[in-house]
């Protein structure tokens, strides 16, 4: 079912949508159409041509500079090619071919676009945790994690993190967690069901209470730095998406 020459396949797959998902990430913020017009460079405005569009090989061979203007072209646009190009890997290697493959890859791409809008702009746009939740609905009727786990996902991912950022708004009188992680987690819950979105919630509060610590232990930031949480959810999410079943059974022993 799975060898080296269709997982290749995959990884080029996933940078040729890596570098349609460095699009969404530049455009969305920005109100601008995700279609048209063609890739330019945010410098000079300089229209790509197609040599200077094949993912991370053009970041390269320019050295990480327009040809144009020669400003430095952002890092973000190889990194997050080689990421999705590694996400397809990992899916097709740990799902097959199949109906959920095509459910966990959507996830991804939209996990690594909010992941990247959130970081630079603590933002996660409607236009995509909203319709997540009903394609995420709508393939759990057909595979994993099923619609009632999906449901109850929606519910749960959403309700808890609302409940959290209620409770914080009342304690602290200013908003610790928006509305857009709210939406975000409930994506993520009808993607892959309640159980891996407390998972998630988990992984991503551990994730955060590190990061923050790093930040305060390096004088870097305080408490109150607003560390943006989609990007953790995102990160939790991955890791409950490929290991949060085996984690969970794991972590049950104990109780
Ligand atoms: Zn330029």
């Amino acid at each position: 079912m799975t060898g080296s020459g269709p997982t290749i396949v995959a990884a080029l797959l996933g940078a040729l949508i890596g570098s349609f998902l460095n699009v969404c990430i530049h455009r969305l913020p920005r109100g601008a159409s995700i279609v048209w017009p063609a890739s330019a460079c945010p410098s000079c405005g300089h229209q790509l041509d197609w040599f200077e569009n094949i993912p991370i090989v053009s970041y390269l061979v320019l050295r990480g500079r327009c040809r144009t203007c020669a400003k430095p072209i952002s890092g973000r646009y190889p990194v997050v090619e080689g990421l999705t190009a590694l996400m397809f890997a990992a899916a097709w290697w740990n799902y097959g071919p199949g109906v959920l493959l095509v459910s966990r890859i959507l996830l991804g791409c939209a996990l690594i676009v909010l992941f990247a809008i959130d970081l630079e702009h603590h933002l996660l746009p409607n236009v995509i945790t909203l319709p997540g939740i009903a394609v995420g609905f709508a393939f759990s009727l057909v595979t994993d994690p099923g619609w009632l786990a999906s449901l109850i996902g929606i519910i749960v991912g959403g309700g808890v993190l609302y409940a959290i950022a209620e409770v914080y708004f009342r304690v602290r009188h200013e908003e610790g967690l928006g509305m857009g992680d709210v939406k975000m987690l409930a994506m993520i819950g009808a993607f892959i069901g309640w159980k891996l979105a407390i998972v998630t919630l988990m992984m991503a509060s551990l994730a955060g209470a590190v990061v923050g610590l790093l930040l305060i232990a390096t004088g870097r930031g305080d408490m109150k730095y607003a560390l943006p949480f989609g990007t953790f959810l995102a990160l939790g999410a991955a890791v409950a998406a490929t290991v949060g079943t085996p984690l969970l059974d794991w972590y049950l022993r104990f109780w």
